[in-house]
């Protein structure tokens, strides 16, 4: 730890602020989304622009502290935050630039999702970003980003014209595909391993602002046959429309009867973006699956389906989730997962199946660092309690799940949803492009000082 007048004139240095411990702010900016993630850094430097960043990371390296970045502090893993080290911390730079002529956006990192849709959807565009609004874009698009409008624009990085980087050597770098061009193919779905990434630039698509949108809910026992006809339908769709399974105990939402709340269920979310005919078409076959034991579905803001979640995924609790890609859905997969169904562990865990086949794969897999171009599916299980007690028995449920569901898998993995545990998995998830990765590892960071990330080592 620095003494306190060097970190005095360090803070006096910069634009931003500096919080350490014992300030009264200290605890509030050192918690994240993941409230099982307890560290206590040294010294938590709320940047301002690329100069502080640049400023931050001369510190850190002068003083011998370990370097994490935090965008809104959202990823699971926690490798935002370390015990002892400095966190880049974004939450003052959340601006959202839109060209709406040009069709761009220039984003800052520390910006949510919420604050991306909201101003793009002012001039009714959007680009695919995740489904719960208080994700931050930084981390989100360096690991690949997909969501709602996934399967017709592709995934957020498919999206993403250029980038301004500081580098571990303090220098800011212009990143696109006519400027430092290995550094812009690393960043699309490499992570923060890079450099740190003090401004993005998106393309912008016609969304909205109004879309239709929705849930089906079934009971339990429907589960498995409703599981298999959405798998068959699904599959026919165009990438206008988009269905993803949630299966988990009924939370107590106003459409559902009261004798439904914390029973079994499985609900298909529903997404059009546009041909609202065609749709209302697509979700009454759906709801003839079986007998649906409630819905909510119609014409509503694109900004409200994009929130539509954040109630269920609201921060505090404790989070341990694992993912896999599929090329395809197995019956005897889906029997598994169904089965996983009735017994979960805690009333907030979710298994949620998700379809994204469209776009992404027509993206070739050498195009840029995000590799996973085969992926129809992503299967999840997002384990999710309240008490400590539980932890164990819910991080053994889903690594049973998990490991009960891999036979299914495909070989890539997406590394946005990695624990800390699987640093293992972060060359698998490359495939064919790690490699050039490591080679662009070391031309940008030779001595790993951006590691707590899903790790991609020079060496
Ligand atoms: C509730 C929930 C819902 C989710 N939904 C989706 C979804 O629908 N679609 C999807 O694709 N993903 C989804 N995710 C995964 C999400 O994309 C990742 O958790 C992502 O890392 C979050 O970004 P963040 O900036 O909030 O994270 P942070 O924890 O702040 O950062 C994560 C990592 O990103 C890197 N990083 C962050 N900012 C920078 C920067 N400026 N420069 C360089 N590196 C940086 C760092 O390595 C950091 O450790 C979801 C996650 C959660 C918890």
């Amino acid at each position: 730890m620095p003494d306190s007048s060097k970190i005095e004139k360090f803070g006096e240095s910069i634009q931003g602020d500096i919080i350490q411990p014992g300030d009264s702010n200290y605890d509030e900016s050192r918690k994240i989304w993941n409230a099982m993630i307890d560290k206590k850094p040294s010294l938590i430097v709320q940047v301002a622009n690329a100069d502080d960043v640049s400023a931050a990371i001369k510190f850190a390296k002068e003083n011998k502290l370990e370097i994490t970045i935090r965008g809104a502090g959202h990823n699971i893993a926690g490798n935002c935050i370390c015990d002892d080290g400095l966190m880049i911390d974004f939450s003052m730079m959340k601006k959202v630039q839109v060209s709406p002529d040009k069709k761009t956006a220039i984003v800052q990192p520390g910006a949510t999702l919420k604050d991306f849709d909201a101003e793009t959807q002012k001039y009714g565009l959007a680009t695919p970003v995740g489904i719960n609004s208080t994700t931050g874009i930084a981390g989100l698009t360096l690991g690949g980003g997909f969501g709602w409008l996934t399967r017709k624009y592709g995934f957020t990085v498919d999206n993403l014209l250029s980038a301004e980087v500081v580098t571990v050597d303090g220098v800011k770098l212009k990143a696109s595909e006519k400027e430092n061009n290995d550094l812009f193919w690393a960043i699309r779905g490499g992570g923060g391993n890079f450099g740190v990434v003090t401004e993005f630039e998106f393309k912008l698509h016609e969304v909205g602002p109004e879309i239709l949108a929705g849930l089906v809910v079934f009971p339990f026992k429907q589960a498995n046959s409703v599981l298999k006809k959405y798998r068959d339908f699904v599959t026919t769709t165009s990438p206008e429309f988009s269905a993803w399974v949630v299966m988990r105990k009924a939370p107590p939402l106003p459409f559902l009867a009261e004798d439904i709340h914390g029973k079994e269920v499985l609900v298909i979310a529903i997404f059009a973006p546009s041909d609202f005919d065609n749709g209302e078409k697509l979700i009454e076959k759906i709801r003839g699956f079986g007998d649906p034991v409630g819905e909510h579905v119609g014409k509503m803001p694109y900004v409200n389906w994009q929130q539509a979640f954040d109630p269920l995924l609201v921060p505090s609790a404790r989070n341990y989730w694992k993912s896999h890609n599929l090329k395809e859905l197995k019956d005897e997969a889906l029997d598994l997962m169904t089965g996983y169904l009735g017994k979960l562990p805690s009333p907030q865990f979710e298994i949620l199946i998700i379809y994204l086949e469209g776009k992404t794969n027509s993206v070739p897999v050498d195009a840029m660092a995000y590799s996973n171009r085969d992926l129809k599916f992503i299967v999840n299980v997002h384990g999710r309690w309240d008490d400590a007690k539980q932890d164990k028995e819910c991080i053994d449920w889903a690594r049973e799940f998990f490991n009960a569901t891999s036979k299914y898998a495909s070989t890539g993995a997406y590394v946005n949803f990695m624990t800390d545990d699987e640093q293992e998995r972060v060359a698998k998830a490359y495939g064919t492009n790690y490699n050039k990765l490591v080679d662009i590892k070391k031309k940008y960071d030779p001595n790993n000082l951006l590691k707590y990330n899903q790790n991609i080592k020079p060496n």
